[in-house]
């Protein structure tokens, strides 16, 4: 609207006049002041932490450290703290281990029991399964992008088991749904651009994933050569993100833990361990099958499977669930089948039907397997200032590292089953 010298005079043009409207205005003008000083409370807290990042390498066994393809991971382990070994939590299997690492709970105790599992309520859960996996009924403990959003921090995840699903009616405060086929750069670019934001908007704690170790390892195995391409390129990957952040000036102001979920073993699947032939397969209901078969006998079935499993067997034990190994801390949730076969390597359990499908491609690398063998262990690394550089431990446990996450972000951890001592020896004196 213009101006005239009549809206002029209205609005009190003189000196005087104009003098008195800002005296009337002061009340106004204080009022407001008073309430941008009340407004909303600020999100974070002042003391920031030093951003901590968790990549995850599916799959990735501590020994590929020691691959020329793996020059940038043996370097973050040498120039910071590594475990000889991080044991995974029973089944050493990829989304009761990812939840593990994030919730500091075991399998039994966070409720993600396998990759593929039913529930008398939820139905059926596989990880393809995108309202099952993206539904928190099914996920419990606390993952640690809860933890911090409680604290007042932020997290964003670049792919991680949990991070789809409204746990407790919380996600992270950014996240995306999985899509395998985004390829590594452009993960790393996301994980840059959070870290590069400005203060009030970047994440305390971050995610990244890649897959294709795992991938490519169950499709070779662990000993052959295309497996190294695969280091190579997370090791690239890896690489292109630490030049990075040392290009935007946080080298040395990050936390980085790398890890693995599990290890790989190589599998035989020409001779599958097929449960048909101890017991008729109409009896029961596969849920589950690979290094271990989960089996839910059909109504009225259940003593006949159980006569014609829970008796010794070449290469595999099954289980009903009070009876497995007390070290494994597995058997009490209700998610858990009446019976688990458990194989031991090379062998694999199931049923015709799932082994002898026709077209299907046999893997040559699995896991799955009794977390305390060799080849089941998982990788860990910590680097950034918190960690002391060339320091190492023999072994962690998966579920060791939901505290040390917690520790590193200067928040208290909720209820959790790990050691918060666990990695001390890795660790700077007073973090
Ligand atoms: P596993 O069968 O235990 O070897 O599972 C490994 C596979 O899990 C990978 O190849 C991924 O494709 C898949 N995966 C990893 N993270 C997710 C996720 N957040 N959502 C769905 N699938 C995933
Ligand atoms: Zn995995
Ligand atoms: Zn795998």
């Amino acid at each position: 609207m213009l101006s005239t010298p009549d809206s002029h005079a209205r609005a009190g043009g003189s000196f005087a006049g104009r003098f008195r409207t800002l005296l009337l205005l002061i009340p106004l003008l204080l009022a407001l002041v008073a309430c941008a000083s009340r407004a909303p409370e600020p999100k974070l807290p002042r003391e920031r932490p030093l951003p901590v990042l968790l990549i995850g390498i599916d799959g990735f066994r501590p020994d590929y450290l020691a691959m020329p393809e793996a020059r940038t991971l043996r370097a973050l382990a040498e120039g910071g703290g590594h475990a000889e070994a991080l044991q995974p939590a029973y089944p050493s299997l990829t989304f009761p281990n990812h939840y593990t690492l994030v919730t500091g709970l075991h399998p039994d105790r966070h409720g993600i029991i396998n990759n593929s599992m039913r529930d008398p309520e939820l139905g059926s859960f596989a990880m393809h399964l995108r309202t099952a996996v993206a539904d928190g009924r099914w996920w419990g403990g606390e993952p640690v992008w809860i933890t911090a959003k409680r604290r007042g921090l932020r997290s964003a995840t670049l792919f991680w088991p949990g991070s789809e699903a409204d746990v407790g009616g919380q996600h992270p405060d950014e996240w995306l749904p999985y899509d395998a086929s985004l390829g590594s750069a452009r993960r790393v670019q996301q994980v840059l651009a959070w870290l590069t934001r400005p203060q009030s908007s970047r994440p305390d704690f971050m995610t990244l994933y890649f897959e294709q170790v795992d991938s490519i390892g169950h499709d070779v195995g662990p000993d052959a050569p295309e497996l190294r391409r695969a280091v190579s390129a997370v090791d690239r990957s890896v690489r292109e993100l630490l030049a990075g952040i040392a290009d935007a000036g946080w080298a040395d102001r990050i936390n980085l833990v790398l890890v693995s979920d599990h290890g790989m073993t190589a599998i035989d699947e020409s001779r599958p361990i097929l449960l048909d032939e101890l017991v008729d397969p109409r009896s029961f209901e596969l849920v589950s099958f690979g290094a271990s078969a989960g089996i839910q006998p059909r109504r009225g079935r259940s003593a006949e499977v159980e006569a014609a499993l829970l008796r010794p067997h070449a290469h595999m034990r099954c289980f009903r669930p009070p009876e497995f190994p007390a070290e494994w801390r597995f058997g009490e949730h209700p998610r858990i089948p009446a019976i688990t076969c458990q194989a031991e390597p090379p062998f694999v359990v199931g049923t015709r039907r799932v082994y002898e499908m026709p077209g299907r491609k046999r893997k040559r690398g699995g896991h799955g397997y009794d977390p305390t063998l060799p080849d089941m262990q998982a990788l860990f690394i910590g680097h950034g200032p918190a960690f002391a550089p060339g320091t190492r431990i023999d072994r962690a446990h998966s579920v060791d590292v939901y505290a040390l996450l917690c520790r590193l972000l200067g928040i208290a951890p909720a209820a959790h089953q790990g050691d918060p001592r666990a990695f001390d020896a890795l660790l700077r004196p007073g973090v």
